[in-house]
C-alpha cells in the first residue's frame, strides 16, 4: 500500500523508533504518545483493520497477542499493569487504516474511554 504511513515505516521510508522487530511484527513508539509508555504493534503485512483480518492468518493473530505479551514485559509493564487498545472505523477512533495495536502503560488508565 504506497500510501500507508505504516507500510512506510515497515519499510525505512519513514523513521520509527523500534521497541521490537521480527519477520511478521514490528513494534514502534507512538509520535504522539498517551501515556508514558505508548507503543504501536502492527503486523508487517498490510491489513488495513481488525475487521479486514483474514481468517487464513489466525496464526499472524496469535503471534500479535504474544508479541504485545511480551512487549510489555519487556518495557517493564507486566507488574503494574497496562492496557491494550485496537480502533476499528470511523466510530472506533481509527486514523491508519493498517492495523495497529496500542500499549498503553506507566499511568492510571480511565475507564470507560471517551
Ligand atoms: P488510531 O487512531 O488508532 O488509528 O491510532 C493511530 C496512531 O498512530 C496515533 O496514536 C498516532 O499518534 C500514531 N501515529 C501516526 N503516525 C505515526 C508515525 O509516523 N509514527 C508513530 N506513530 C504514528
Amino acid at each position: 500500500m504506497s500510501d500507508c504511513i505504516f507500510c512506510h515505516i515497515v519499510s525505512g521510508n519513514i523513521p520509527s523508533n523500534k521497541v521490537y522487530e521480527d519477520d511478521d511484527v514490528l513494534a514502534f513508539h507512538d509520535l504522539h504518545p498517551a501515556a508514558p509508555t505508548h507503543v504501536l504493534i502492527i503486523p508487517k503485512k498490510h491489513i488495513a483493520s481488525l475487521s479486514e483480518f483474514p481468517v487464513e492468518e489466525e496464526a499472524l493473530a496469535g503471534k500479535l497477542l504474544l508479541r504485545i505479551q511480551q512487549i510489555a514485559k519487556e518495557l517493564g509493564l507486566q507488574e503494574e499493569g497496562y492496557r491494550v487498545v485496537n480502533n476499528m472505523g470511523e466510530l472506533g477512533g481509527q486514523t491508519v487504516h493498517h492495523i495497529h495495536f496500542h500499549l498503553l502503560g506507566g499511568r492510571s488508565l480511565m475507564w470507560p474511554p471517551g
